[in-house]
């Protein structure tokens, strides 16, 4: 039985629909787990929005992006000596080094490319010096505009306007800038077309539209003392143990490392996915309105779950709610109402 992901349709269209709207030039990002819709589903989505171009992750996304979406595709990845070159027209490379750009440029197939800036990230891309050296006409390749990425924090708007300034370049894909900072710099750079590239905030704006859930797989009554699980645990209440679905191979219970920032932030981190050395964690799952004991750490498709004996246990086929990081979840079914 399946852990699923529960969308009410129409709140979730009326949701991108507005997102669209409020940003022109907006590029959808499909990668990874598809923010736990799938690449492939959110691919169809963006052409249902009229997108004339969407990212995707890596190389390897285009294939499942190239059939459901017929605007230009964007690969957020850098494109690197080891990525064969698609011969496909409409894929776009993002180009952060010299020898790279060399190397698109001898091809002989004129790909269209970004020239990325290297921000604050720190991650990929030329440095305002190279990127104002190399200019925008280039022989061999097409330069469609330029890329910056930023980190999540912080004000962008300074040292957008610095790359904007320094930069020969009349279109700029941009990402991580907030409402307000994309309608500052469009008023301060009439001349310039900024293209937002966006995945959280389209796909997973609106939480109350999506509910995760995982369904009871089986239940069994349980005293004290008993030994359970792969691990022959022992159980310290009488209650019942509950299977639900929902393990590791979903990423129930993964959390990214470097989230948690502060000792509370890491606190709760815990008692949300890692399992504490000395005793039980707090599983995702709710049941009867309270998060639930994990009884072992989760196995690779099931869960399972201690309920205090003053909790009557839903029935084999009942859904309960489970609390889930979209990012790295695999939901065995997205279901649109
Ligand atoms: C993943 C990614 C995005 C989208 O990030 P969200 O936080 O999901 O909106 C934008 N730009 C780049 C370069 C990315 O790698």
């Amino acid at each position: 039985m399946p852990l699923t992901l529960q969308v009410d349709g129409p709140r979730w269209r009326d949701h991108l629909r507005r997102v669209a709207d409020a940003h022109p030039g907006i590029v959808p990002v499909a990668k990874g787990n598809g923010y736990g819709f799938g690449v492939g589903s959110l691919a169809r989505r963006a052409q249902w929005l009229g997108c004339d171009a969407l990212a995707v992750g890596t190389y390897a996304e285009i294939r499942e992006v190239e059939q459901r979406f017929d605007g230009d595709i964007v690969v957020l990845e850098p494109w690197r000596p080891f990525h064969p070159i698609p011969d496909n027209p409409r894929v776009i490379h993002t180009v952060g080094r010299r020898a790279d750009l060399d190397a698109l440029a001898a091809s002989g197939l004129r790909p269209r490319v970004l020239l990325e800036g290297l921000t604050e990230m720190r991650r990929h891309g030329f440095d305002a010096a190279e990127l104002q050296a190399l200019g925008s006409s280039l022989p061999g390749v097409r330069v469609e505009g330029h890329a910056l990425h930023f980190p999540l924090t912080g004000d962008h708007v300074p040292s957008t306007k610095a790359w904007l300034g320094s930069v020969p370049g009349r279109r700029w894909y941009v990402s991580h800038l907030g409402d307000a900072e994309l309608r500052q710099l469009a008023a301060a750079h009439r001349a310039i077309e900024l293209r937002p590239r966006i995945g959280t905030a389209l796909w997973l704006g609106d939480r109350g539209a999506l509910t995760p859930r995982a369904t009871v797989v089986d239940a069994h009554p349980v005293s004290r003392g008993d030994r359970v699980g792969y691990r022959q645990r022992r159980i310290g209440r009488d209650g019942h143990l509950l299977v639900v679905s929902g393990g590791t191979a979903h990423g129930i219970a993964l959390e990214a490392p470097s989230s948690a920032t502060t000792a509370r932030q890491r606190a709760v981190s815990v008692a949300r996915g890692g399992l504490e050395a000395a005793g039980r964690s707090l599983s995702p799952f709710v049941v009867a309105g309270k998060r639930r004991w994990f009884a072992e750490p989760p196995h690779m498709q099931v869960s399972m779950l201690l309920l205090p004996d003053d909790v009557e246990p839903p029935a084999v086929g009942d859904e309960v709610d489970v609390q889930v990081r979209f990012t790295t979840t695999l939901f065995d079914a997205v279901q649109l109402s």
